[in-house]
């Protein structure tokens, strides 16, 4: 194509000046070629922009129906004029271009996006085009409609029955190599079940999509809140964040799940439709979502996703359409692909939930690490089956970049279908009434100085005694991920404030009978249950502890980095910043952190007080002298060795900063061979990892 040619039809009619707006209420028919060319060019480099800042920073700066509607300009211009199509247009591709971190892994078969239904008209559309094609009629065209996870998408790979290989979709033909990542995901069999009644290929590549859920997003986000990190928009963006990480321990410590939903074509195994792909797929071990289904036509189709449209919301995860795939293999075959997506398959999307609603006033909360939020109260409004009043606004720079104000009429939604979030301010219905919001520079619930640190988003009560801070401290420690004292809710926690009987987490410990008795709602039984709820509490691991007390920066992963390397609470209160930063994992910012935490005199006060009321103090498994040559490192353990147990062996790895995996991979550092050893030795063999001897591992111990 003549690019000088078509600039130099450009007719100079088009406001670019409020890009984003022009862009999406594009008006196609009143395109003409010349300009067809520049405004292709422009939604193509909004829609790169995007796609770096989805797929690659799992950031994304707008919403997803802002992108398809971007997306479904660009393809509307390029049908129109076929001649402006370039092989590098996002209609042509899939995804981002990788950015490293990882190692490259080239897919067997390309993992193809899905074209999309925005409603039924062209769902209908895509049925009539396949019967078309099939030359068919409905009713002779059988589909399997099943739910659209969102969650991204992977590859996994099995080698005689063993997960050898976990990749990302990457850009469809190349992705990452994310397998000690992929690992971590408890629902993902190392090892396909044997069965003489399922013959297993001696390469299987499976596909399907890795989710967190709904409450785990929920879980991650608050964390990050508190942490001053950018919160992530959807659950989607949260689970590719979690698997591409560099560090396997940071996915493990985020709950993963996956649903597989297909097997690459070139299995050669004895199986005409995807149904009975989808059943195998679940007997041979892997997890197949159950809310599959089997439709004849239009109508069937569209009765379940009209089911779904509704009973999604009861899911745990969360799902943003419906998949129709037509179900006959050989059908699938004859309809073929295009360079972005099956011609056998569609994805119906779910219209987002987003109303109006008014924001009445802005209010500041403030958080356990005396983070203050401002958060925009709503005019009541339903989204998704629930009453929504309020909605967070994260910082102060959230507020600029939306400019929400007081009096606003602002469109709401919530993300991930969990958390209301402002999708935008309504400019068009201002009427110069609204008043723009200032962030407090005290706090809100105790007057102190709020600073706001150079470089951070987060404003913080500068006051350890500020009661906000209390509160949150106190209900943080004793939730189901601290310390767990059941029946210890925020209800209770704030009557026992109010009530002056406590004043930080160490006063749980000395509430007497007649305390708790004395609160509202409180009989004999549910005094003594949270009586013993607490008691029990006390044995509770030192990671937990650790995680309760609230230090910044320290979740419950760090938490049990520190528990292992310390040993003892003391032995961790009496590190400094240097000793601290030797541990892995344990940069400076945590180190600082941690080593403030301990140096304040209030917190040191608390922690006697725990000591006192015989809590426990100690891990029992600290790492006593880290060695580089284990540090940071997976070792696998085969065959039985004669001078150390198993769990001697483990220990003593443990103990010098290693880790002892049950599998082999490529990040295996080495594979300790005894005696009889079993197949994990020709896992080794296979991906040409380091094995030891018992006499070489033994030198390295001593
Ligand atoms: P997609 O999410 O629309 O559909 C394809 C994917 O669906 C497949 O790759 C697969 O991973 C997944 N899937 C889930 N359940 C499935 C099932 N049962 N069977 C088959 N596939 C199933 O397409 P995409 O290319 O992955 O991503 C595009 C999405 O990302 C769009 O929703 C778009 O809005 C969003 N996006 C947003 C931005 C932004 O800036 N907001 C940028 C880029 C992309």
């Amino acid at each position: 194509m003549d690019n000088n040619q078509n600039k130099s039809d450009i007719q100079n009619n088009i406001d670019f000046s409020d890009k984003p707006g022009y862009l999406l209420n594009l008006d196609i028919s009143k395109i003409n070629k010349g300009d067809a060319w520049l405004v292709a060019e422009k939604l193509k480099d909004e829609l790169n922009r995007n796609n770096y800042y989805y797929y690659i920073k799992d950031n994304p700066v707008i919403s997803d129906a802002e992108y398809d509607k971007l997306l479904r300009n660009l393809f509307d211009i390029e049908a129109k004029f076929p001649e402006i199509v370039t092989p590098d247009s996002p209609t042509q591709r899939i995804g981002a271009p990788l950015e490293g971190g990882f190692p490259t892994v080239v897919h067997s078969e390309k993992m193809t996006s899905l074209q999309d239904a925005f409603d039924y008209v062209e769902l209908k559309d895509f049925l009539d085009r396949v019967y078309k094609d099939l030359n068919l009629s409905e009713g002779e065209v059988e589909f399997v409609c099943e739910l659209k996870i969102d969650g991204l998408a992977v590859s996994l790979l099995y080698e005689n029955g063993k997960l050898a290989r976990g990749a990302t979709r990457g850009d469809g033909e190349v992705g990452e190599d994310i397998t000690s990542n992929i690992k971590t995901i408890k629902t993902i069999p190392l090892r396909l079940i044997s069965d003489p009644n399922y013959k297993i290929p001696s390469t299987l590549e499976v596909r399907g999509e890795a989710y967190l859920s709904k409450e785990e997003f929920k879980r991650i986000n608050e964390e990050r809140e508190e942490q001053g990190l950018f919160v992530f928009a959807n659950p989607r963006n949260s689970a590719a964040g979690s698997l591409r990480q560099i560090d396997p321990k940071v996915t493990s410590s985020r709950k993963l799940n996956i649903f597989i939903y297909a097997m690459a074509t070139n299995a050669q195994l004895d199986i005409a439709s995807h149904y009975e792909i989808l059943n195998y797929l679940k007997d041979i071990g892997l997890r197949v979502n159950p809310n599959i289904k089997k439709a004849a036509g239009f109508e069937e189709i569209k009765s379940y996703c009209e089911r779904w449209k509704d009973k999604r919301k009861e899911l745990s995860y969360e799902t943003d359409g419906i998949v129709i795939k037509v179900n006959s293999l050989a059908y699938q075959k004859k309809l073929g692909q295009t360079t972005r997506n099956p011609r056998w398959a569609i994805a119906f999307k779910f219209p987002p939930e987003e109303k109006t609603s008014k924001v009445i006033d802005i209010k500041v909360s403030v958080g356990r690490t005396g983070a203050l939020t401002p958060v925009a109260v709503l005019e009541p409004v339903v989204i998704s089956g629930s009453t929504v009043s309020s909605a967070t606004l994260h910082n102060e720079d959230e507020i600029k970049k939306k400019d929400v104000r007081v009096g606003d009429w602002v469109l709401v939604h919530k993300a991930g279908d969990v958390i209301p979030e402002i999708v935008k301010v309504i400019i068009e219905k201002r009427n110069g009434s609204e008043k723009p919001f200032i962030m407090p520079d005290k706090c809100p619930a105790c007057g102190s100085d709020a600073v706001r640190p150079e470089g951070e988003s987060v404003r913080r009560c500068t006051s350890l005694a500020c009661p906000a801070v209390q509160y949150e401290a106190i209900v943080h420690f004793a939730s189901k991920s601290g310390m767990d004292i059941e029946g210890l809710g925020p209800a209770i926690v704030e009557k026992l404030l109010q009530k002056n009987l406590i004043k930080d987490p160490s006063d749980i410990y000395y509430l007497k009978y007649d305390d708790i008795f004395g609160l509202e709602n409180f009989k004999e039984k549910s005094t003594n249950n949270l009586r013993s709820a607490i008691s029990r509490s006390k044995s509770q691991p030192l990671s937990r502890l650790l995680f309760a007390m609230g230090i910044r920066f320290v979740g419950e992963h760090i938490a049990d980095v520190l528990a292992k390397n310390f040993g003892s609470l003391d032995e961790l209160m009496a590190a400094n910043i240097e000793s601290l930063s030797m541990i892995f994992e344990i940069g400076p910012r945590i180190a600082q952190s941690v080593a403030t935490f301990f140096m304040q005199s209030q917190n040191r006060t608390i922690i006697e007080k725990l000591r006192a009321a015989g809590l426990n103090f100690s891990s029992g498994r600290k790492v006593v002298n880290v060695r580089e040559e284990f540090n940071g490192k997976t070792f696998v353990l085969t065959g039985k060795l004669e001078s150390f147990s198993r769990d001697e062996a483990k220990a003593l790895i443990e103990n010098y900063g290693g880790k002892v995996s049950s599998s082999v991979s490529k990040n295996t550092e080495a594979v300790v061979v005894g005696t009889e050893p079993g197949s994990k030795l020709d896992d080794a063999i296979k991906l040409g990892v380091k094995r030891l001897t018992e006499e070489e591992f033994k030198n390295m111990t001593e």
